[in-house]
């Protein structure tokens, strides 16, 4: 007995020696994201819609995610849990729905215009509580131009951090010192990348645009918008180089790392100053432009110097560029020209609008390919080896400038076929991808085959598709929030040139997607709805009015969604396009 329990003694004492050296090393390590390729949808939660809630006239649908071997249930009941005087609660079926999404059951509500606070519960389950009023979305607008003022560089920002990168930043090429101080920080980092925080530029005067001095229903005023825009525009302008064409970023990381992302000590000249990319990337120097000629626009009355130097900035790199040939990087350049147009009135700004739109509409696939006839009049990339196109980010850009040209110059002779070219995608490619799902978003794209080992879905002959980025094509993939709201950009836009109600209500799922009507019940902003993931945002934490990568797609092509707290940057990151695009397809489908 003595001796055994010596022992145990012993055994003890040299586990928890072991223990706490493992204890002292774990501290040591840096703390890994976790792996986010197992991170699936869970049972929970069962209901599933959009948690801004819906616009009385709106569609209205809920989603029920049966578990397994689930009974399940024939209906669902909606009350009302604003503590009406009169209960109020309506009772509607729930039916098998049609698509790739297994054991998902969808119930229409659509007949339900009263406004009110409500939540829904079927068997067991209920939902988040969700409004149907008139501002269900417009509401969320401010949050997200908020998320621009927090990102601002180069200055303090009251209760995000103080003042910071006064020392912004040094050629990488010369190492000479350039003041590009200002400008907004994109992401969870405090990088500043041309192309995503240019993004941030048409997000706000998209806005000033469609919804003008009513933006803000508390009454801030355009002029909150146009303050914001020109903090950021400061940096733009000074990014731009003496031979007219602009730098691709400030301190995105010298060999593609992340050695500038840090805060430095403001003072020129020391060890930890940044650096600027002074790379000219074709896409970078046709935002510049459309942006540009869109300040231009809006500053017309407000100031009108400001607004003409901005625009000779504009036009003095449109005239130093070439037009590119890549499928993105054309409809910007098209975007660029529509704008200068806009913008002067000049008749040779016209005139290259329409020669870039018939450019780029002729990459469009307007015949059946790849031994199919289900779908047509999506774009390919281009190039010598056309491929279908797709992008994480801008995915839905080529129909929506090929929708702005025809908006801007209705009168040309190719018009129609402008236009013509925006249906077809629409009816022919977009819609009839998206109705394959339940939540009815637009899947991510279509590919030749299997071009990397992992799923693809079949669609027919030789093509397949997948609803989130190939994630062994490239050392990066993550979550697909600003695809689906790009085509939400689209259809919302196509909705009103062409007047037709369903691409509106397809535009709202899009956007529900977003905000809760997705296999995780998660809301991607921060500061609405419920479940939000822990943003990746690792200088300033969560940022009310942020959106993040969003769900991402592993291996088999199943959603992906860090909902625990693994840093996971793929999907958990804010990113400021998933920002831009948000308040530019509210903007256009509040403006209808
Ligand atoms: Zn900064």
């Amino acid at each position: 007995m003595l001796a055994s329990a010596t022992m145990r003694r012993r055994s003890f004492l040299l586990t928890a020696a072991a223990g706490a050296g493992s204890a002292a090393a774990a501290q040591n390590k840096p703390i890994r994201p976790a792996a986010v390729e197992n991170a699936t949808p869970g049972e929970s939660p069962a209901i599933v819609l959009s948690q801004v809630g819906f616009l009385p006239d709106a569609k209205k649908r809920v989603i029920y995610r049966m578990a397994s071997g689930e009974v399940p249930p024939e209906s669902f009941t909606l009350r009302d849990i604003g503590a009406p005087v009169k209960p109020f609660s309506l009772t509607r079926p729930l039916v098998q729905a049609p698509g790739d999404v297994p054991n998902c059951l969808m119930g229409d509500f659509s007949g339900l215009t009263r406004e009110g606070f409500y939540q829904i519960t079927a068997g067991d389950e209920r939902c988040a509580p969700f409004f149907i009023r008139a501002d269900a979305w417009r509401r969320t607008l401010p949050k997200a131009i908020g998320y621009h003022h927090a990102q601002r560089c180069g200055v303090g920002v009251p209760n995000v951090h103080p003042a910071c990168h006064l020392d912004d930043a040094r050629r990488r090429d010369t190492g000479e010192h350039v003041d590009v101080t200002g400008g907004w920080h994109d992401a969870g980092d405090l990088r500043k990348w041309m192309s995503a925080t240019m993004m941030a530029g048409f997000g706000i005067l998209r806005i000033a645009r469609h919804l003008g001095e009513r933006w803000d229903l508390a009454g801030s005023g355009l002029g909150v918008l146009l303050d914001e825009m020109r903090w950021g525009n400061r940096y733009f302008l000074k990014m731009q180089n003496r031979d007219g064409r602009v730098w691709a970023d400030t301190a995105g990381g010298v060999n593609g790392d992340n050695s500038d992302n840090h805060w430095t000590d403001n003072r020129i000249g020391t060890a930890d100053d940044r650096y600027i990319n002074t790379a000219k990337p074709a896409q970078v120097q046709a935002m510049f432009v459309a942006l540009q000629a869109m300040v231009a626009q809006a500053f017309a009355q407000a100031d009108p110097s400001y607004a003409k130097s901005c625009l000779a900035a504009g036009v003095r790199c449109w005239e130093a560029t070439e037009h590119p040939k890549s499928t993105r990087d054309l409809s910007w350049r098209l975007l660029a020209a529509i704008e200068l147009h806009r913008a002067t009135h000049d008749a040779r700004h016209a005139a290259e609008a329409a020669k870039l739109g018939d450019a780029l509409a002729a990459l469009q696939v307007s015949d059946y390919i790849g031994s199919q006839k289900k779908v047509r009049g999506f774009w390919g990339t281009g190039g010598a080896k056309p491929v279908p196109y797709w992008d994480a980010v801008y995915s839905a850009l080529p129909p929506i400038a090929m929708l702005e040209l025809a908006a801007a110059l209705p009168v040309q002779a190719n018009a129609r076929r402008w236009r013509d070219s925006v249906s077809l995608y629409i009816d022919e490619y977009a819609a009839p991808m998206a109705a394959r799902s339940a939540y009815g978003v637009v899947p991510l794209g279509l590919f030749p085959g299997s071009p990397t080992p992992e799923t693809y879905r079949p669609l027919e002959g030789e093509l397949t598709y997948r609803y989130f980025m190939p994630t062994r094509q490239r050392s990066w993939w993550l979550g697909i929030t600003s695809h689906l709201e790009s085509h939400a950009v689209l259809l919302a836009a196509a909705a009103h040139a062409f007047n037709k109600p369903a691409y509106r209500d397809l535009a709202f799922r899009q956007l529900e997607w977003v905000v809760g009507n997705n296999p995780f019940g998660a809301c991607l902003m921060t500061g609405e709805g419920w479940r939000n993931s822990y943003p990746y945002s690792r200088f300033v934490g969560p940022i009310a009015g942020g959106i993040v990568n969003g769900i991402a797609g592993n291996a088999q092509d199943v959603p992906i969604l860090q909902m625990e707290y693994g840093n996971d940057w793929r999907t958990g990151e804010y990113w400021t396009p998933h920002v831009a695009f948000y308040e530019w397809a509210l903007a256009q489908l509040e403006a209808a």
